[in-house]
C-alpha cells in the first residue's frame, strides 16, 4: 500500500512560497496524516541557518510487516530499535536529494548510531508502535520560503525515505533476524560470564584492532584474528551460534604483557568497549566485558570533591586530610587514585588499566626507589600494594596492561603475553621467575584499605542556567558537557561511545539535584532511581520532551561527569 500524501499540508507549504520564513511557524504542533504514518511539526526552525526542524513520526509496527517475533521480547525491540535507525540513517546518507536554498536548507538527518547497540531517543518502540524523531531544514533563500522545495520534500523525499527504510519489504529481513541474534547472543554471554565468574570473554575469530587511533570502525586488511590460547580456553553456548570457543578471563587479577606493538592494548580497548553490544560485523559481537568495567587512567588536571583516597594517599603536602580530598588539578597519581575510588563508589567490579595511560608512580615504586625514597616520605602506596586487596576485601577484579615491570607477578592470579596480537598463557613462568628472581621490594601498606562510602554531591554546583534560560544542557562532541555557563571536561572518559550519552548524563544531572534537594540518599542512589526504567520511558522521565538526540548511558559515566564539575 503506497503513502497516502496530506495534499492539504502539501498546498500549504506551497501557499508559503516567497513569504518570510516565520510563515513556516504555522507548522509548529500540526500533525499530519500520511498514512500508514503521522508526521508531527515538534518544534519549527526560526531561520534557515539555525538547527533544522524537529519532526516525529509515529507508525505501527505491523504495517511496517516486521514479524511479530522481532519484537516480543525487551531486548528484541531494542534491536530493532538499533537496526531501523541504521537503516533510516543509510537512506538518508544516500539520498541524492539537494535543495536549494541558504543554510540548513533541505538537509535532512537523523541521530548518529557507533558501532555499539544502545537505546537511543531517536528511535523507539513502545509496545507495538514506533516513534522516530528526525531533523529537516525547510528551505528559503536568505529569510524567503522556497514553498516548492519544502513541498517537494514533504510530499517525494521525506516520504520515500521512511518507505523504504522502514518498511520490511525494503530490506532484507534475514539482516533484522542477524541484528536480534547477535544482541542475543551477546545477552546471553553476559549471563555466562556471571554465571561462571569471569571478568570477560573473547571469542576466538574476533576482530579486534580498529581502524585507526580515532576510529571505532574495523581495521580494513590483514588483521590477526584472536585466538584463545589452548590452555585458557572456554566454550559456552550460545543461543544462536552454538557453541563458540574463545578467552575466558576469570574475576581476579590478570595481567597482560608483552612486547611494544604486540595488541595489549588493542585486547585492553575490546574489554572496556565491550561492556556494550556490537553490531553485526564489527568483529567484536561476541566479546563480553562484566557491564560494570570500568577503564581507570590517569587524568591530571582533573576536579576531585572530597574524596576518600586514603587507601592510596597520605599525608599529601599542604593537604590536610586525604579521607576528604578535594582539589582543582589533580596530579597523574591522584587523579587516577581517584578515578578508581570514584569506579568503586559507582559499583564497578573490573578495572581495566593501561601502563600507556597510567602514573608510574601510581603503578610502581621498584625496591631501588624504596631504598632511595623512604617509604615516610612517599604519599603513595602504589596500586601494586592494593590491588589484591581490592579484590580479596572487595571482590573488584582488575585486568592490567604492563609490559614494563614484574613487580605485577606476584599479585597476578593469570599473565597473558601478546604476541604478534596472539595470546599466551605465561602464568607458570612468571611465578617460576619470582622464585628465581624473589625481589627485595617491601609491601607499603599501613592500614587496610578504607571502606568506600557513597557521597553526596553539593547541589550548589548544579547550575543549568544561563542568562534567559533557565536550563541549557548541550554535549560538544566526545569532549564536553556543557551545563548553563560552565564545561565539564569529560575527555577522559573512554566509555563514552555516543554525543546522546553526553547530554543524557546532562539531564541525569538535573534529575539528580532535584533528588539530592528532596531527599537524604547518595548521588549514586539518586542515579539508580532514574535506571530502574532504562527499557522504556527512559528518556521521557528525565526529559521535558524528547529532542531526538539522547543515547542511554551507564551509571559510571553519570556519576564520573557530575564528579567532574567544577566550582566557578
Ligand atoms: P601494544 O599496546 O602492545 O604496544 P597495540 O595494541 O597498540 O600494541 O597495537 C599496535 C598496533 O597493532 C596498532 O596499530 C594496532 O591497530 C595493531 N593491531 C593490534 N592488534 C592487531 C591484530 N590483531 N591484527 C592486526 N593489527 C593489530
Ligand atoms: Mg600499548
Amino acid at each position: 500500500m503506497p503513502i497516502a500524501i496530506p495534499h492539504e499540508l502539501i498546498t500549504l507549504l506551497e501557499g508559503l512560497q516567497s513569504k518570510g520564513y516565520k510563515a513556516y511557524k504555522c507548522l509548529q504542533g500540526t500533525v499530519w496524516n500520511y498514512d500508514p504514518f503521522t508526521l508531527t511539526f515538534h518544534h519549527v526552525q526560526g531561520d534557515p541557518f539555525a538547527a533544522p526542524s524537529r519532526l516525529g513520526l509515529e507508525i505501527n509496527l505491523q504495517a511496517l510487516e516486521i514479524p511479530p517475533d522481532c519484537y516480543s521480547s525487551s531486548l528484541r525491540r531494542l534491536a530493532v530499535e538499533d537496526f531501523l535507525l541504521r537503516s533510516l540513517r543509510q537512506t538518508i546518507e544516500a539520498s541524492k536529494f539537494r535543495s536549494r536554498g541558504s543554510g540548513k536548507s533541505g538537509q535532512i538527518s537523523i541521530q548518529f548510531p557507533s558501532q555499539k547497540i544502545l537505546r537511543r531517543s531517536s528511535l523507539t518502540i513502545s509496545r507495538n508502535d514506533l516513534e522516530v524523531i528526525h531533523f529537516a531544514g525547510l528551505p528559503a533563500q536568505g529569510r524567503t520560503i522556497l514553498g516548492k522545495e519544502a513541498a517537494t520534500m514533504f510530499r517525494e523525499v521525506l516520504p520515500m525515505m521512511w518507505e523504504t527504510a522502514l518498511r520490511s519489504q525494503h530490506f532484507d529481513l534475514s539482516r533484522l533476524y542477524r541484528h536480534i541474534e547477535v544482541l542475543e547472543d551477546y545477552q546471553a554471554l553476559q549471563d555466562q560470564l556471571r554465571k561462571n565468574r569471569w571478568a570477560a570473554f573473547v571469542a576466538n575469530g574476533s576482530h579486534l584492532p580498529r581502524a585507526s587511533g580515532v576510529s571505532d570502525l574495523p581495521l580494513k586488511g590483514k588483521a590477526v584474528e584472536f585466538e584463545s590460547p589452548g590452555d585458557f580456553t572456554e566454550t559456552v553456548m550460545l543461543p544462536h551460534r552454538g557453541k563458540v570457543a574463545g578467552m575466558a578471563i576469570p574475576q581476579g587479577i590478570t595481567l597482560i604483557v608483552g612486547g611494544g606493538f604486540h595488541g595489549k592494548s588493542t585486547l585492553l580497548c575490546a574489554l572496556q568497549s565491550a561492556v556494550y553490544p556490537h553490531i553485526p560485523g564489527d568483529g567484536r559481537e561476541t566479546c563480553a566485558t562484566d557491564h560494570t568495567a570500568v577503564k581507570i587512567r590517569a587524568e591530571d588536571g582533573r576536579m576531585v570533591h572530597e574524596l576518600d583516597i586514603s587507601g592510596f594517599m597520605t599525608d599529601l603536602p599542604l593537604v590536610p586530610d586525604t579521607c576528604k580530598f578535594s582539589t582543582a588539578s589533580a596530579s597523574g597519581s591522584t587523579s587516577q587514585a581517584a578515578n578508581i575510588l570514584e569506579a568503586m563508589e559507582s559499583g564497578a567490579k573490573v578495572l581495566l588499566i593501561d601502563e600507556d595511560t597510567s602514573a608510574s608512580n601510581f603503578m610502581i615504586r621498584d625496591a631501588r626507589m624504596q631504598a632511595l625514597i623512604h617509604a615516610d616520605k612517599e604519599p603513595i602506596t602504589p596500586l601494586v600494594d592494593r590491588i589484591e586487596e581490592l579484590y580479596e576485601a572487595f571482590e573488584l577484579s582488575s585486568i592490567l596492561v604492563m609490559g614494563g615491570s614484574g613487580d605485577y607477578f606476584e599479585s597476578a592470579q593469570y599473565v597473558i603475553a601478546m604476541e604478534n596480537f596472539r595470546p599466551r598463557l605465561v602464568t607458570d613462568q612468571a611465578k617460576a621467575i619470582i622464585k628465581t628472581q624473589p625481589g627485595s621490594r617491601n609491601r607499603e601498606t599501613r592500614v587496610p584499605f578504607p571502606p568506600v562510602k557513597g557521597r553526596r554531591f553539593d547541589t550548589r554546583l548544579l547550575d543549568f542556567s544561563r542568562g534567559k534560560k533557565p536550563c541549557v544542557i548541550e554535549a560538544q562532541g566526545l569532549d564536553y558537557l556543557v551545563l548553563g555557563t560552565s564545561k565539564v571536561d569529560i575527555r577522559h572518559l573512554e566509555q563514552v561511545v555516543e554525543t546522546g550519552q553526553i547530554s543524557a548524563c546532562g539531564w541525569l544531572l538535573r534529575e539528580l539535584k532535584d533528588y539530592l534537594d528532596s531527599k537524604s540518599g547518595s548521588s549514586l542512589e539518586g542515579f539508580l532511581n532514574f535506571f530502574e526504567n532504562v527499557d522504556e520511558g527512559f528518556f521521557t522521565s528525565i526529559t521535558p520532551y524528547n529532542n531526538g538526540l539522547l543515547t542511554v548511558p551507564r551509571i559510571h559515566e553519570a556519576l564520573a561527569m557530575l564528579n567532574r564539575i567544577r566550582e566557578k
